[in-house]
């Protein structure tokens, strides 16, 4: 048959974007290129040597596993090849040609932005690695087989600029050729002592052979499988860096080798940031898994449960078989205690930190917080160790920031102390003038603005029986929030859920310690009465109360469950909360975000008797100017729904606002 002739064709429009950005931007660290191209070729090596120890077919079975590198410093040229699994005719079109994370154009605008030099580091993200050789390379030649012995070889270049070519090879072994010429400002990558520098940093524990114009240059091993004590930390690190395209520093790690009535080996490591676009459920990758130092797969889900799969890293087991499909491998009790061990393992690390080292709890509570509370709706077996590592920003943590007053200081210092035995809290406790300002530093921890339920419920007073919550968007609208007025004039502790997340399984967890966990927007709290404001005759009471309630009630309509004269209040003069059966306004904001409106709850009016406005009111009723009353009446009612982000008619808003600025000018 006669060779098919070359084809062009064209990348798609995310991919040309990100080339363009990558052909034509300076780099700091362009050196990670070669990182890249080995991690790929180790990959593809990976898979084919658990096709023949699975006992398939391949193409050149004989060829020994190894990556060779050839670099010439006259020509400037250099290459790669390695004798892996390679690429079908559609791996070159569909794999190479594809970015794989949805987010990436978010990300692109963003490096955009940055006006300086690009981190070549962080094409990885991308997961484009292939491409980061267009920072050293002006043309690519890629020229691969792939081990289905029916496969035919293939040839593809590209300069990057948009389209790229594919015709077919005469390549006869199986793996892949990746080479071009250096641009002149990167020539250094021609030179084999600079590449041989390279690779030891980078790729010592890759388990195949590299060779850098003939001479073998890595020590050849499973980091994994080494004991813990003999791996560097900046081993570790690299190998994480290897296996995570990510460019940062792991946070912490767990090396773990397990013996006895399970036998598995572990590296795990959490990363400090969460990849561009990582919440959608698509991106979340599980662990590798190895057999005896073979690879199976990559994600392999059944290692951890959805919520954790912020980790990184590899599983390595004797005891499962090789040949394990997905399906046995769900079902394996092996899998499972394996997994059982990890997750357990998983949360002690987590534990640890909240216990003792405050700055790696925070960074990880906001990077992956969100994706690690969804376990309490999923996983019941960990549902209390969830629980108590929850933390939020309160009443409390929020207003102590902007307050330096001594009395406060003391008091929270008090608990601090308890909480932690904090050395620098007891220092301010003695003596609170000392450090008027600076005790809130001294003893300020990268967890102080946040609040566990356990510390919530130790500084509760005796008389509060439920533990109260508002949610909503942001922190800084929650602190503005006037249905907080009474719980602070009160000293009563509300926690501030402004994580989306939150809204949604915060309620799920009913009660701690006893005590029920209670929206502050909904109208039935157990609230203590006061004797001292039930006396204060500055407030409309009895029959004139009566009558103006009614009349909020007419000018609401049907909408209302119900009007009720407030304790709550103190600086507002009305607020809507939520009827017993009814969702919070921002879950409902929410839900109806996610297209699943449910028809808005009915909410409750809550007027301040003690109000001058309310005051004003019933006075204006007794003297006749029904108009007046109404219209404002009305207009509070609205301003409190524009509050909640419900007012569907501005305009009738402001016309009425208008008709009282006209009548009170009159
Ligand atoms: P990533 O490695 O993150 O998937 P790359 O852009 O580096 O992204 O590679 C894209 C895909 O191209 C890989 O997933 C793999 O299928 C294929 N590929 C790249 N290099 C090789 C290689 N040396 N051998 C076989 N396949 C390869």
């Amino acid at each position: 048959m006669e060779k098919k002739s070359r084809q062009q064709f064209e990348f798609k429009a995310e991919m040309k974007q990100l080339l363009h950005l990558i052909v034509n931007s300076l780099y700091t660290n362009p050196e990670v290129f070669l990182r890249e191209l080995i991690s790929n070729s180790s990959d593809a090596l990976n898979k084919v040597r658990f096709k023949q120890v699975t006992g398939e077919k391949v193409q050149s079975p004989k060829l020994p596993a190894h990556i060779k590198i050839e670099v010439d410093e006259k020509e400037q040229t250099f290459s790669i090849e390695d004798t892996g699994i390679g690429m079908k005719f559609e791996d070159l079109t569909e794999r190479l040609g594809t970015v794989a994370s949805s987010g990436t154009m978010e990300f692109i605008r963003q490096l955009k932005d940055q006006k300086n030099k690009l981190d070549g580091n962080m094409i990885g993200q991308f997961g484009v690695g292939f491409y980061s050789a267009f920072m050293v390379a002006e043309q690519i030649t890629v020229e691969t087989r792939h081990s289905d012995p029916d496969e035919k070889a293939w040839i593809w270049v590209s300069d990057g600029k948009g389209t790229y070519e594919i015709e077919e090879s005469g390549r006869t072994e199986r793996g892949t050729r990746i080479s071009f010429r250096l641009k002149d400002e990167h020539k250094e990558f021609a030179r084999s002592e600079r590449i041989k520098q390279l690779i030891r940093k980078y790729s010592n524990f890759v388990d195949y052979s590299i060779q850098v114009n003939g001479e073998e240059v890595n020590s050849r091993g499973a980091v994994w499988h080494k004991n813990k004590n003999e791996v560097t930390e900046e081993e570790r690190n690299e190998f994480y860096k290897f296996i995570s395209n990510d460019f940062q520093e792991p946070l912490d790690h767990l090396h773990l080798s397990m013996e006895g009535r399970i036998n598995f080996k572990a590296l795990i490591f959490v990363p400090q940031k969460a990849k561009p676009d990582f919440f959608r459920t698509e991106n979340l990758k599980s662990l590798q898994l190895y057999s005896n130092r073979v690879f199976v797969r990559e994600n392999c889900e059944e290692l951890l449960p959805e919520y954790l799969r912020f980790m990184e890293g590899v599983v390595d087991s004797e005891d499962l078989p090789l040949n394990v499909s997905r399906e046995v491998t769900q079902y394996s009790p092996v899998m499972a205690k394996i997994r059982e061990v990890l997750v357990n393992k998983i949360f002690g690390m987590i534990e640890y930190w909240a216990e003792s080292e405050p700055e790696k709890f925070r960074t990880f509570y906001d990077e992956f917080g969100p994706l690690f509370k969804s376990g309490l709706n999923s996983d019941f077996s960990h549902r209390d160790r969830i629980i108590e590592l929850l933390r939020f920003h309160s009443t409390h943590t929020v207003d102590k920031l902007k307050q330096s007053d001594s009395e406060v200081e003391q008091k929270d210092s008090e608990v601090e102390q308890k909480k932690k035995g904090d050395a620098a809290s007891d220092k301010s406790k003695k003596d609170p003038g000392e450090n008027e300002n600076g005790g809130e530093k001294s003893g300020a921890t990268a967890m102080d603005d946040m609040v566990s339920l356990k510390a919530y419920v130790e500084r509760m007073p005796d008389s509060q029986k439920e533990i109260y919550y508002l949610s909503g968007d942001s922190l800084e609208e929650l602190k503005r929030d006037p249905k907080l007025e009474y719980f602070r004039k009160k000293e009563i502790e509300v926690l501030l859920l402004a994580d989306p997340v939150d809204a949604f399984v915060v309620p799920g967890i009913g009660s701690y310690s006893q005590k029920p966990l209670k929206s502050i927007e909904k109208a039935d709290l157990a609230l203590e009465d006061d004797p001292e404001e039930e006396k204060s005759d500055e407030k409309v009471a009895g029959d004139a109360l009566e009558k103006l309630i009614s009349v909020f009630r007419e000018e609401a309509g049907d909408r209302l469950e119900n009007v009720v004269a407030s304790r709550r209040l103190v600086d507002s003069a009305v607020t809507l909360t939520v009827g017993k059966e009814g969702m919070d306004s921002h879950v409902e904001r929410m839900m109806k975000m996610m297209d699943q409106d449910m028809g808005p709850s009915k909410r409750v009016l809550e007027i301040n008797p003690a109000h001058p406005v309310i005051r004003n009111m019933s006075r204006m009723q007794d003297s006749g100017n029904e108009e007046m009353v109404r219209l404002m009446a009305r207009q509070l009612y609205d301003g409190a729904r524009l509050m909640q982000g419900e007012l569907e008619s501005p305009g009738e808003f402001v016309s009425r606002m208008t008709r009282v600025m006209e009548l009170t000018t009159r």
